[in-house]
């Protein structure tokens, strides 16, 4: 396998790095304090066609594949990784869902909307009682003449309040029944559909996680994603994809930390000499240098699989467990390396820090991706 990054892949990565130096780094730390989700900047890229990045060109995309989209988001998250988290959920979560799983009509009707950044796509899966056990939900659509009307919560969805449009799972047969759940999409001004409370976070701060609310909501049946009961199974789908996205969102972010952390130790001088000719330090440095690779080869991996449209179930769990683990250890492994200095809001450490734990979290635990690996692993 030939992972050597295309012309093209370069290309954008030189793209988000001159536009993140000058439109997203100078914000990073006011965002962070005020958790403002910043609507603009995802004009902005929109504008560079980055909130399209798999929509084909015929619905307003930038038409390109997985690994492209796997340099946007890491390449974002050197920066920020809550706004990597929003560009990959309004990517790969919400547009995702429509490309993969909508008619032709659905098509042209939102996703030149989403990929323009238009519009602000969420997706909601999770609600208060039922994260990783979702076949257990409770929010409900019933149906009614030609409509169905959707009653329930969905909570932790990104961007819950400031979408324009969601993709959202609701129970339209027996719990536990993977046949059960269907898939909805529901526009901002529906009467019945609002915006709930606002998590204030450990991390990701910038980046909006809101409720959900559905009280009454009446949704045409022209606004059902494929068939009636395939809602979770498009999901599972939809979610294999999403691994992928939240592994190049930790791989972002572990190279933001360990850049910070290899230029620190060079800089910091103790007992006459830089920290980074101590065997303690470089050995973290050496460390962060080949699980990153590790965590890179499989997120690449997982993507030229689902390029070539081959089952990659088992590879984007590990992809995204791996990878996560390891954003997590590097941002820690670099606040070490910064000492004091790390534990302050005047270096970029401890914000990696903050953001590298809800990559082992948001689109499927760790655990959870361990039960996929393993059940792949068993059959
Ligand atoms: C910032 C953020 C953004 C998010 N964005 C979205 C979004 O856009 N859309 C959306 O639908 N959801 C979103 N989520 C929700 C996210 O996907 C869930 O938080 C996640 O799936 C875990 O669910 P939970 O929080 O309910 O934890 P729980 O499922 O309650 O898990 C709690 C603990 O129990 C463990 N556990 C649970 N079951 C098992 C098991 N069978 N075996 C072993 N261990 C187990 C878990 O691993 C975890 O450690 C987001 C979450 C966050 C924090």
């Amino acid at each position: 396998m030939n992972f050597e990054p295309t012309e093209e892949q370069q290309q954008i990565a030189q793209t988000i790095r001159d536009f993140g130096k000058k439109a997203i780094l100078p914000h990073v730390m006011e965002w962070d304090e005020s958790q403002e989700f910043p609507v603009s900047l995802f004009k902005e890229l929109g504008k560079l066609g980055l909130m399209g990045v798999l929509v084909p060109e015929q619905y307003g995309g930038s038409g390109l594949g997985y690994l492209e989209y796997v340099t946007v988001v890491s390449e974002i998250a050197r920066f920020c990784g809550a706004i990597g988290l929003s560009v990959a959920a309004h990517n790969s979560l919400c547009t995702g869902h429509i490309l993969q799983f909508g008619n032709e009509e659905q098509k042209q009707r939102w996703l030149p909307k989403l990929a323009s950044a238009e519009w602000i796509g969420a997706w909601g899966l999770t609600e208060p009682n039922t994260g990783s056990d979702a076949m257990n939900m409770k929010c409900v659509a019933r149906k009614d003449g030609d409509d169905w009307i959707i009653d329930g919560a969905k909570c932790w969805i990104t961007h819950g309040k400031s979408c324009d449009v969601a993709v959202v799972i609701a129970r339209t047969g027996d719990v536990r029944d993977s046949h059960g759940m269907t898939a909805f999409v529901v526009e901002k001004g529906t009467p019945g559909f609002s915006g709930g409370k606002k998590e204030n976070k450990l991390g990701m701060r910038a980046s909006e996680t809101a409720e959900m609310i559905f009280t009454n909501c009446r949704i045409p049946a022209a606004n059902v994603l494929g068939e009636v009961g395939d809602g979770f199974i498009q999901s599972m789908k939809v979610l294999d994809g999403g691994r992928i996205s939240i592994a190049a969102l930790s791989l972002g972010i572990a190279k933001g930390a360990r850049d910070a952390a290899i230029k620190y130790s060079k800089e910091r001088y103790q007992f006459d000499q830089p920290i980074s000719s101590f065997q303690g330090v470089s050995f973290k440095l050496a460390d962060m240098a080949t699980e990153i690779e590790a965590a890179e080869l499989l997120t690449l991996q997982a993507a030229d699989m689902k390029n070539r449209k081959v089952k990659m179930t088992q590879q984007a769990a590990m992809a995204k467990y791996y990878a996560s683990e390891v954003a997590v250890k590097v941002a820690n492994d670099a606040v070490q390396i910064f000492g004091g200095y790390g534990y302050t809001k005047d270096f970029p450490v401890e914000k990696f820090y903050r953001d590298a734990k809800l990559c082992t979290i948001g689109e499927g635990t760790s655990e959870i991706q361990k039960i996929v690996i393993a059940r792949e692993a068993l059959r």
